[in-house]
């Protein structure tokens, strides 16, 4: 087989190693089929197509490209939320070279890097102070580690959430050595049962965002501000883990009920931890901010050292931070927002342009269609707001959305898209006008 013509312009390419490792395994897949008796061509031309395909397969990165037309907005599986471009110069900047990653320039001493986005956040919240980890699970463990181990934190029952991934409260709440003091019933919570928990053992009061589930008819819960004055009142520390974080009031795009970061820090509550890659548009980051007297401890807790950031992340948080410092900037720029923001009309027009760019090469049989749909935002916010919006709907003569739904996976660029009522459909709020052309190139594959 190493002599084949397949095989010896791969050796020319490609490492030995890598071209062996995909002759092996296309052999034992023959071999596998001939010991379950079946009939297994084994000509050169056969086995060329299918070492071609298993070295395509092995050396394509792992991490790649997809184009989400799933019609969830911040999709933790498709990798949340997308950077903006604006952020690039701020990632060029740092990843080919030195920086100022932990040097002050003013006085040619070791620097902090956490200072690079302290400040805007605090700006931007209204905090006294902000600190940042890894991921918002991070910033709970270590928030509730400094605050509250060996003592107890009292939360709702209503608000014991898992969100995906294995992430729990209660669970979180162990690992940090805070002890769960629960109080009130699965769907009703009132000031006096946070009232009637706190004892001498009491270390924090805490409110959590309910994520990716919402409780609707005879519920109860208890308003941030509230719980900011009860803890004022005993001398206990506020933190709500907001989830998504969202910093700009959306309103006016019809998504609404979720309060921003500022107004909790307004209301009095102390801490407040979210995610960098949710609402807020950036990259994956845990972000606690606040009163100062609560973070120094967390800044000289030795767990910070183990939940530090990365220099590209600190980059691309810093980049998107900015943005936020003009709103029309931020809207306009931010994937997240800008896809969140944009209206059912404008999505129809981008569907326009989309038919008008593929008809021309369109294999035969199949028909595309636009219609109107719903789409989430997802990223655990707003789980029962369903956004209008416009779908491409493809089918073609003989075959089953599921093939096509396949194919489209299996495109140059995959494309994740949806079935529903029984077809295959791309939600457009997610897809981006420069991202068409994979669109193109997936069709192709329906040939
Ligand atoms: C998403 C979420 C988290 C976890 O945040 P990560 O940044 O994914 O670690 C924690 N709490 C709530 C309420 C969330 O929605």
């Amino acid at each position: 087989m190493l002599l084949w013509p397949a095989v010896t312009a791969a050796l020319r390419e490609h490492p030995r190693p890598v071209v062996l490792a995909a002759l092996r395994l296309v052999l034992a897949v023959a071999r596998k089929g001939l010991l379950r008796g079946e009939v297994v061509p084994l000509d050169e031309d056969t086995l060329s197509h299918r070492f071609r395909s298993a070295l395509d397969a092995a050396i394509s990165p792992s991490l790649r490209k997809v184009v989400n037309g799933a019609g969830i907005v911040i999709h933790t599986n498709l990798g949340r939320a997308p950077l903006s471009r604006a952020v690039a110069p701020f990632l060029d900047d740092v990843a080919y070279g030195y920086s100022t990653l932990e040097y002050d320039l003013a006085t040619g001493e070791r620097g902090d890097r956490l200072e690079h986005v302290a400040g805007l956040l605090c700006r931007l919240t209204g905090a006294e102070a902000a600190l940042v980890v890894n991921n918002n699970a991070a910033a709970l463990l270590l928030a509730l580690t400094t605050l509250c181990t060996g003592r107890e934190g009292i939360v709702s029952r209503g608000e014991l959430v898992e969100i995906g991934g294995a992430f729990r409260i209660p669970d979180i709440m162990g690992q940090s050595g805070a002890i769960l003091r629960e109080v009130g019933s699965t769907n009703r919570t009132h000031l006096r049962d946070y009232e009637g928990a706190i004892s001498p053992a009491t270390g924090l009061l805490l409110k959590v965002h309910p994520s990716n589930f919402a409780m609707v008819g005879f519920t109860a819960e208890v308003a941030p501000a509230d719980l900011a004055s009860l803890g004022k009142k005993y001398a206990l520390p506020t933190m709500v883990d907001a989830g998504s974080g969202c910093l700009m009031d959306l309103t006016r795009f019809g998504i609404s009920g979720e309060p921003t970061v500022g107004e909790f820090i307004r209301w009095g509550v102390d801490l407040v931890t979210f995610s960098g890659d949710k609402l807020l548009g950036g990259p994956q980051a845990g972000i606690i901010v606040g009163g100062e007297e609560f973070l120094r401890p967390m800044r000289n807790h030795p767990l910070l050292r183990a939940l530090r950031l990365d220099k590209l992340t600190l980059a691309a948080l810093e980049g998107t931070l900015r943005l936020y410092l003009d709103q029309r900037q931020a809207l306009a720029e931010i994937p997240v927002l800008r896809m969140l923001s944009v209206s059912a009309a404008e999505l129809r027009s981008r569907g326009r342009k989309l038919l008008r760019r593929v008809r021309k090469s369109l294999p035969v049989g199949i028909s595309l269609e636009l219609t109107d749909g719903l789409s989430s935002p997802g990223g655990g916010s707003y789980p029962l707001l369903a956004l209008p919006t416009i779908l491409l709907t493809i089918s073609r003569d003989g075959m089953s959305p599921q093939e096509i739904q396949m194919r489209f996976r299996n495109a140059p660029v995959p494309v994740i898209g949806r079935i529903s009522s029984g077809r295959f459909s791309l939600d457009l709020r997610t897809v981006a006008e420069e991202e068409f052309s994979y669109l193109v190139s997936a069709l192709r594959t329906l040939d």
